[in-house]
């Protein structure tokens, strides 16, 4: 484009570690995709021929058989998706990608159609028919899957319903959020910089707003808002459109309130989930608190937006990828020689995706695809301590993954609230093994605000994000379609309790909800991050309290993965969340750091 150039063509610091697809398939032509496809079709079909109309007469010896055939052949189907799935996230600009993510969700649904009626009928059963057969030894292992399969039984439809929904949801919900991702993906940012523009994308100006200078935090935050507001029309009507589907779905399967659907996924109740959102919410205080410090500490009277993610101390150098790896390793290699075991493999065979490229999908993730290949790992590496912390909490969940993978397809994933139990704590791991190798109480101090910042990004800021969806989803629900200007507003109210009087929002910030993609893909995601990072909190504790012994405890947790709800698994480490009075204790700990980084600064 005339006059402008697009930076980091290079890949950045980790040009040329890219991950190596071909344990899934060999390339988007690969035509055993087709051939899994083609497989599972027939085998959805024999399985249809042999137990439709007869899963209420099994007995539990039967039905346990049928539930592994039904596990074997869905397992090349999740293949066929995780492996368009991590394509597309690689590059979303080339529509090859796009088409083949399409054909398989497409393929998938003419699959999965056909099987609606297994699990339809088993949620039919009557509860005495269930409790019978779930008390038969022969189901021991599919207990928990079948009985959390049973929640759902107010809230499914009839099979014509069912089916009907599955397959225009491949142009409708799913289509748009495809849509969101590409779109994002595509807007240039432009930033002024040394008398030239130059174009940057979501993930480069964001990074930008972390730089120790000023200037460029501002400009970054400028560009930013300008994007989005350019873009504002499609991105709002993406919005308007996915909360209005989910509250027509939400109605037509009895769910009563925005977030009913997402705690019965998570297997947790609604007043756990507010007494944590509102232990969180009453612990406010603390955020302004720091950001007061966090003011003094930069030399500023206050806080403007664009200075929240400011360094405290300028870090002297980028970390190459190399002794990024190294940091990461030797942390869970203290912890637990076994978890370094496992997340050596990541950077050995290539199941990590780190440089940075046009078209490649925002943020970072670890996909745990199938039990029989592997998870993979994307995020974008410039360089910097934060790049550090997203490799050590993606491969937190990659060992996690790996170790649960002897639970089978339909359990070796935790729901949402657990799942981010093994990275926050892989954060934890890092960060204190820097704090301990650093003599330096200045660069100590900017080690632990970095901490505190996460921190408050994990808990607080997605506290706030989810009071902001609460509010979204009810004034859809009540107001009709909503303008750009009501939806900044609600973002605001949302925003500045949190802040209170130090941060000053500026009315730029009113647009930033956006571009976050949780709000899209996967409505009330957020408080799981609370959840997560307050609940790893209290497992440091046992850790310091227990020591090494502790340890095989933390693993096992791993491994059940998701093979009981979250309440039990954590009720064998001895903790107990269901008590309100669980949250203050992680809460607690992050108002000493602060203490802390008070004490340090003097
Ligand atoms: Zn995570």
């Amino acid at each position: 484009m005339g006059g402008t150039r697009a930076p980091a063509d290079d890949g950045g610091l980790a040009s040329g570690i890219r991950w190596d697809l071909s344990d899934l398939y060999a390339g988007p032509d690969d035509p055993q995709i087709d051939a899994d496809l083609d497989r599972a079709l027939v085998d959805a079909r024999a399985f249809e021929g042999r137990y439709r109309e007869r899963v209420a007469a099994l007995d539990a010896g039967e039905l346990a058989r049928a539930v592994s055939e039904y596990e074997t052949l869905l397992e090349p189907v999740s293949r066929t998706a995780a492996y368009s799935d991590l394509l597309f996230a690689a590059d979303t600009s080339a529509e090859r990608n796009g088409a083949l993510l399409q054909h398989v969700q497409e393929r998938t649904t003419e699959i999965r159609t056909g099987l609606l009626f297994f699990e339809l009928e088993w949620v039919a059963l009557d509860a005495d028919a269930v409790d019978a057969l779930l008390g038969d030894p022969a189901l021991a292992r599919r207990r928990h899957y079948l009985s959390a399969m049973r929640r759902y039984r107010p809230h499914v439809l009839s099979e014509p319903e069912e089916r009907i929904l599955e397959e225009t949801a491949n142009t409708g919900p799913r289509a748009f959020g495809r849509f969101f991702d590409e779109f994002v993906s595509a807007i240039r940012f432009r930033v002024a910089r040394d008398g030239e523009t130059i174009e940057l994308g979501e993930e480069e100006v964001l990074a930008q707003l972390y730089d120790p200078v000023r200037a460029t935090r501002r400009e970054a935050a400028r560009a930013l808002t300008d994007g989005l507001k350019t873009h504002a029309r499609p991105l709002a009507f993406i919005f308007n459109t996915l909360v209005q589907h989910k509250a027509v779905e939400d109605r037509l399967r009895a769910f009563e309130a925005p977030m009913a659907a997402r705690h019965l996924a998570n297997e947790i109740d609604e007043p756990s989930v507010e007494s944590l959102l509102s232990a969180c919410v009453a612990r406010y205080p603390l955020v302004a608190r720091y950001y007061r410090l966090k003011a003094r500490l930069l030399g500023l009277a206050r806080l403007e937006d664009y200075d929240r993610y400011a360094p405290i101390s300028a870090e002297p150098t980028q970390i190459p990828f190399d002794r990024a790896r190294r940091i990461v390793l030797d942390a869970y290699g203290d912890f637990a020689p076994e978890m370094a075991d496992v997340a050596r493999q990541f950077f050995e065979a290539s199941w990590i995706d780190a440089e940075l490229r046009p078209g490649k999908r925002g943020g970072a993730f670890c996909a745990s695809t199938v039990p029989s290949a592997h998870p993979y790992i994307l995020l974008s590496y410039t360089g910097h301590l934060r790049d550090v912390m997203t490799i050590a909490h993606e491969l937190g969940h990659g060992i996690h993954q790996t170790l649960a993978r002897d639970q089978g397809l339909f359990e070796q994933n935790t729901p949402l609230t657990t799942a981010e139990t093994a990275s926050v704590f892989g954060e934890m791991l890092v960060f204190r093994r820097l704090m301990r190798d650093e003599p330096d109480p200045q660069v100590r101090l900017g080690l632990l605000c970095g901490k505190i910042e996460d921190a408050f990004a994990t808990v607080f800021r997605q506290v706030a994000m989810t009071r902001f969806e609460q509010s979204l989803h009810e004034a859809r629900r009540n107001q009709g379609e909503l303008s750009i200007e009501r939806t900044n507003q609600l973002w605001m109210d949302a925003n500045r309790p949190m802040f209170g009087d130090s941060v000053q929002l500026s009315s730029d910030y009113a647009w930033w909800w956006l571009y976050i993609p949780h709000f899209v893909h996967s409505p009330f995601y957020c408080y799981a991050y609370a959840f997560g990072e307050l609940l790893v909190l209290a497992l440091l504790r046992c850790y310091d309290e227990q020591g090494d012994e502790w340890v095989p405890r933390y693993l096992d947790l791993l491994r059940a993965g998701g093979t009981e709800p979250p309440p039990v698994l954590l009720a064998r480490l001895d903790l107990d969340i269901t008590d309100p009075g669980f949250w203050d204790g992680g809460l607690a700990l992050l108002a000493d750091m602060v203490g802390e980084a008070e004490a340090l600064a003097g």
